[in-house]
């Protein structure tokens, strides 16, 4: 197997007392799809923002491409560029569509309008939406603000090809969506990996079962601040691991402990 692109190693976080990620360790390849699952409040929203850069670690180490991350994103010069969908979408209320997703261009590169009006809807076609470049997050279903939000977080800079996410960072894409819209999301992440090519790996949080199926090859299931399993999709069905049955499951009986 070849060296990964993203590297965690003994990577712990605490707020206050509460020891959230404990000696975590975790290899992102290349083109994987790999969902990170467990109960709520368990830390996988906190990876995520210490994979992507927006966190750092109380200790161990990150390597990106092998090399090692110091800081935060802004920080560092000429890493991999990564992209991040937020559990709630979180586009700017005032800004319409158009400025949401070319955000970046419109702040950081110094291309004409138009061309950034042009790359703003070829990513919004690209994640299935038209004519809304004019309307405003409020103006729009769940499903779509989830999708511009995909849309914003695969922009790209023709200026500059490292600013190019090579690494898609999905925090809760389907969570408060209806089973259909959902279905609608977990297809979009998959034909953007397979269609078009700019989402080829990505890093999937969720505790929706649809999704990790659906969106997943890999699986991650982290329980106490500890990745207690991992394996494929496939292996969801025929482990026997107590942790994973009783997560899959919903009981209340096994491992996990329940808060009534
Ligand atoms: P998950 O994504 O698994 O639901 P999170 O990573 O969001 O879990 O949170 C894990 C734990 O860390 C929770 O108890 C949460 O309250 C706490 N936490 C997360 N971020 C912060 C923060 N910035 N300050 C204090 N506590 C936090």
């Amino acid at each position: 197997m070849s060296a990964p692109l993203i590297q965690l190693k003994g990577v712990s976080k605490s707020f206050g007392n509460t020891v959230v990620l404990d000696r975590v360790n975790l290899e992102i390849y290349e083109s994987d799809a790999v969902a990170i699952i467990g109960p709520s409040g368990t830390g996988k929203s906190t990876i995520l923002r210490i994979i992507a850069g927006l966190l750092a670690p109380d200790e161990g180490e990150i390597y990106i491409r092998g090399r090692q991350r110091v800081g935060l994103i802004d920080d560092a010069e000429g890493q991999m560029a990564i992209g991040m969908v937020f559990q709630q979408a979180a586009l700017f209320d005032s800004l319409t569509v158009e400025e949401n997703v070319g955000f970046i261009l419109y702040q950081h590169s110094k291309l004409p309008q138009q061309k950034i009006r042009d790359l703003v809807h070829q990513k919004l076609e690209m994640v299935g939406l038209r004519d809304v470049s004019h309307l405003y997050p409020a103006q729009l279903s769940g499903g779509m603000r989830k999708r511009v939000s995909f849309a914003r977080a695969i922009m790209s800079n023709p200026e500059n090809s490292q600013d190019n996410p090579e690494v898609i960072l999905y925090d809760e894409p389907t969570a408060g969506l209806d089973p259909i819209a959902s279905t609608v999301i977990e297809d979009l992440v998959r034909s953007l990996q397979k269609a078009h090519g700019v989402c080829g790996t990505y890093v999937m949080v969720t505790h929706q079962e649809s999704t990790i199926r659906r969106t997943a090859d890999r699986v991650l299931l982290l329980y106490r601040g500890k990745v207690k399993w991992t394996g494929t999709v496939c292996e969801l069905n025929t482990t026997d691991d107590p942790t994973i049955r009783q997560f899959l499951s919903g009981s209340v009986t096994g491992p996990i402990e329940v808060f009534r």
